[in-house]
């Protein structure tokens, strides 16, 4: 499909978001900025860019998925997609129409957008970062029990600009399409809880923008904090992180058990980070599959990162510990890293392993990379993984959006439903595919049908 007519307004609409310069671009109306370029009268709004602000109101003219235009041999060719005016009301689409409503209520000209479910970053540190404030670039990397020595000296003294670098974290993440975060925050001996006080303080203002979970991390090892990660699970944290059980808490028997027994007693998921490399890794996710199956935590335990399963491509223990992450719905988050081998995404789909996409460490310590967008990611990882044709492409959306597409596997609509929550990212693409490969401006955010970002 044609999107608008419009090459051009892409460009320039890229351009003006650059200049718009990180967290301002959600502040800056295309209507605005293409008024003052001059440009492209047919993508004006006809009054005003006002965004919604109704319990009630349409989105008209939004361009969905309808299906593949498969070729002779059943190989898909692209993306079919059809016009339709979607009916929010508090919070959920309540209709999905083919004719324009003439019901008299508010309508949004979508400009033929297309829509999709909003983006969900599943792993982010908003502490501890340099985003927000001045330029710094991260210091030499030496290990990571040399990156912990260092936070040690300015755990204390970030915290004053922690609220106002975590929402200039948000405000970036947003103007992406973003409306859910999985938030790893420290739990360490140095600071304490302050670091998640000023944390929900930033997200407890955005709460209209974003939803989020709590990830309580022992940044600086689980085993010498446990008193610490229990009061962590009483106080505002609804997952229990882990840390390299091996390298950092040197045990990794009683580090993985008392992770568990903390996880039970808050009745919460456990995601940890996991850098531990190769047959060690591997062993680690191993032991942690028969603690989860043993206490029946089955689809409730994540690990973050996972390298070594990347490592152990082409070695029959990725096999093994994959059925054993399989056999217990085990599920794996990544960064889609470039610098390292990244857990394998086709054999993590053949055992059926649920993965999600991440940005992780956006400027701060411990990266000085990170742009924010979790299209960047998908994009990325289409790229590692080869992903040319309309089909890899279109199936690479699910890793941004915890699983939910318009289409299913086969091309089937599945997406939106009536009664769907209104999280809804707007893309100046044709479809998933071309955003994919082209990581096109977001046209408009919403998160339980309020507007966050308003583009259009
Ligand atoms: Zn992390």
């Amino acid at each position: 499909m044609q999107h608008f007519n419009s090459i051009e307004m892409n460009v320039n609409r890229r351009r003006i978001m650059q200049a718009g310069a990180s967290a301002a671009v959600g502040a800056l109306t295309l209507a605005s900025a293409t008024a003052q370029a001059g440009q492209n009268p047919a993508r004006q709004p006809a009054s005003g860019s006002a965004k919604p602000k109704e319990a009630r109101f349409w989105l008209t003219n939004v361009t969905l998925e309808d299906g593949f235009e498969r070729g002779a041999e059943n190989q898909v060719l692209s993306t079919k997609t059809r016009k339709a005016h979607l009916l929010i009301e508090n919070g959920k689409i309540m209709s999905i129409a083919e004719s324009r409503p003439a019901d008299g209520l508010p309508q949004y000209d979508m400009k033929q957008s297309l829509a999709l479910p909003s983006f969900a970053d599943m792993h982010i540190h908003l502490d501890k970062g340099h985003y927000g404030g001045p330029w710094k670039a991260a210091v030499p990397f030496v290990s990571v029990a040399q990156r912990i020595k260092e936070e040690e000296g300015f755990l204390v003294p970030f915290l004053a600009d922690t609220p106002k670098k975590a929402k200039a974290l948000i405000d970036l993440s947003t103007s992406f399409g973003t409306t859910h975060m999985r938030v790893q925050c420290n739990v360490d001996p140095v600071q304490g809880l302050r670091n998640k006080d000023k944390v929900l303080e930033a997200l407890t203002a955005y709460r209209d923008k974003i939803d989020f979970d709590m990830v309580a991390f022992p940044q600086h090892g689980l085993l010498k904090h446990v008193k610490l990660m229990d009061e962590a699970m009483r106080n505002g944290f609804n997952i229990v992180g882990g840390l390299d059980p091996t390298s950092i808490d040197g045990d990794v028997e009683r580090s993985l058990n008392t992770t568990m027994e903390l996880a039970v007693k808050h009745n919460a998921p456990i995601d940890m980070h996991l850098h531990e490399p190769g047959a060690q890794g591997a062993s680690v996710i191993s032991r942690l599959a028969k603690l989860t199956e043993d206490a029946g935590w089955q689809g409730r335990v994540t690990v973050s990162h996972a390298y070594c399963l990347g490592q152990l491509k082409g070695n029959p223990i990725l096999d093994e510990v994959l059925s054993r992450m399989a056999a217990v719905k085990m599920q794996v988050i990544s960064t889609a890293p470039i610098d390292t081998p990244a857990p394998p995404v086709k054999e993590l789909a053949s055992k059926g392993i649920m993965l999600h996409l991440a940005t992780d460490c956006i400027n701060d310590h411990w990266s000085a990379y990170g742009s924010g967008s979790m299209i960047e990611r998908a994009s990325r990882l289409g790229e590692i993984n080869g992903w040319d044709d309309e089909y890899s492409l279109n199936r690479a959306l699910k890793y941004i959006t915890r699983g939910v597409a318009p289409l299913d596997d086969q091309g089937k609509v599945v997406w939106p439903k009536v009664g769907d929550n209104a999280d809804l990212t707007f893309v100046a693409a044709s479809c998933s595919a071309e955003l994919v490969a082209r990581r096109n401006p977001v046209d408009a955010v919403l998160r339980r049908g309020k507007a966050s970002v308003w583009n259009i």
